[in-house]
């Protein structure tokens, strides 16, 4: 299985007699032959007369031309259904098309289809959708990560040039890391929240997979930037990233902040080395690197399940079995019979802990200590940012874990302890694949950046991914 290249598919188009209808169709076949991994929910019914279009026309100036993208399926996408990998919306179409849609299709992208993803983006291994887990493209039985599980396999897997997913507290990340390609968190606000299915409105942000980082960038400026529908948008316009990862990038002029020895003791040694090696072929190139404890790390994890169970469990009360969605009337409490037999195990567990630390006897004990956290965490990373232009860490502190083998929520909720401190400050977060372990598992190392600081994230990734 091999990552497909959206360059040299725009070449070839280009060049030969190939086009993108073809390149189209080639995919599609793919994506029925690898029906085991379980990635696609839903196909876009029109995808090759999309593509046809696309062929046919003039599309001057469009900057996606032709780029097959896969969805989340938590991204209201219309002429296709939107489950959010739940039962409770198995059969729910969407009205109108997110505003990350809008401006794909504006630029000449194909929409291929949705894809799978654990339940409400709660979970970190693909294993809570309603229809089954997504398997891992190169290790069958083992996971993919979540829970943006179906849109890191699509492209690791070769089946879309690049996805959409979702990341909360991780869920673009970390499944990246998992199988071996791109993921990037962009700042809070910097892509519009219209038409995602909010789980954690504070900490939501709609993120990007790609095999290459120029494909991360072009699809970046195509989405990013103000959005009269989100008033939590930045108000600055679109991203010009993809000018700047063209250019190179000097080392010598890069300052990294790494994390003392005491945050390494928990690591995987696969993934300690493949962070050791790097920072020492960094150093010969002439990176600069300073030791730095993160404030609060203990809190990561605590003020991350706080906010987020609070936010899902009053996001999630909508879903009452009576404007839309599942509706169970076999008992006299419809609201009731409807939510507990249209909602999962993981989701339930959520909303009933945010609706405990939401709870009057203990608002003041959790979540307003949760927020107080959340302060710190912000200007913890401040003075980070203040001494190096970037935090370089693990992505996560594991390897990618066979199915079924994490069965405590506490020991699956771990797995999130580097991702999640960004979701919480609104930082840009991006993993990149950075090597594998002894048995071939991928491994990615992540960039964290100040806020607002997205395009310089991606020109760091870019030249640290071409001489590593
Ligand atoms: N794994 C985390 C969780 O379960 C993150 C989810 C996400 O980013 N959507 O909450």
């Amino acid at each position: 299985m091999q990552v497909l290249d959206y360059a040299q598919d725009v070449h070839s188009v280009q060049e030969t007699t190939q086009t993108f209808a073809g390149i189209t169709e080639q995919l599609i076949k793919r994506i029925n032959d690898q029906q085991s991994l379980n990635v696609f929910l839903s196909m876009n019914p029109n995808v090759i007369q999309d593509a046809q279009s696309i062929d046919q026309h003039n599309h001057e100036g469009m900057s996606l031309k032709g780029m097959t993208i896969a969805v989340k399926d938590n991204i209201s996408t219309t002429g296709m259904p939107m489950t959010c990998g739940s039962k409770m919306l198995e059969h729910f179409q969407p009205m109108y098309d997110a505003t990350v849609i809008e401006r794909l299709k504006k630029n000449g992208a194909i929409i291929l289809g949705k894809v799978n993803m654990d339940e409400f983006a709660m979970g970190s291994s693909g294993e809570t959708s309603y229809f089954g887990p997504t398997d891992h493209p190169q290790f069958p039985g083992y996971v993919p990560g979540g829970s943006s599980s179906g849109s890191a396999v699509s492209v690791a897997a070769g089946l879309s040039h690049a996805s959409l997913g979702s990341d909360t507290g991780g869920s673009v990340r970390q499944p990246a890391a998992f199988c071996g390609i791109y993921g990037f968190k962009p700042s809070y606000g910097r892509i519009s929240r219209y038409g995602l299915t909010a789980f954690a409105s504070s900490l939501d942000q709609i993120g990007i997979f790609s095999g290459d980082v120029a494909t991360m960038a072009l699809v970046f400026d195509a989405i990013s930037g103000h959005d009269s529908h989100d008033s939590t948008t930045d108000p600055r316009p679109a991203a010009q990233s993809s000018e700047m990862v063209k250019k190179p990038l000097d080392l010598q002029t890069l300052t990294l902040a790494i994390l003392p020895e005491q945050e390494l003791m928990g690591l995987d040694n696969d993934v300690r080395r493949v962070y050791e090696e790097l920072v020492r072929k960094l150093t010969a190139l002439g990176v600069k690197f300073i030791h730095q404890a993160i404030p609060g790390s203990k809190a990561w994890i605590p003020t991350y399940y706080i906010l987020a169970t609070a936010e899902a469990s009053s996001n999630l009360a909508r879903f009452d079995g009576v404007r839309y969605g599942w509706r169970d009337s076999s008992s006299n409490d419809m609201t009731t019979a409807s939510r507990s037999s249209g909602f999962g195990m993981e989701v339930k567990r959520r909303i009933m802990l945010g609706t405990y630390v939401l709870s009057s006897g203990y608002y003041e004990a959790y979540y307003v200590k949760a927020q107080k956290a959340r302060r710190a965490i912000v200007q913890g990373y401040s003075s980070i940012f203040s001494k190096a232009d970037a935090l370089l860490l693990p992505t996560t502190a594991g390897l990618p874990f066979k199915r079924g083998e994490i069965k405590n929520p506490l020991e699956m909720y771990l797995s999130d302890y580097f991702t999640v401190s960004a979701n919480i400050a609104g930082i840009p977060a991006i993993s990149f694949p950075a090597g594998n372990s002894s048995e071939g598992l991928p491994i990615g190392m992540q960039l964290q950046t100040a806020l607002m600081n997205d395009e310089v994230l991606l020109a760091i990734t870019q030249a640290i991914s071409s001489v590593h």
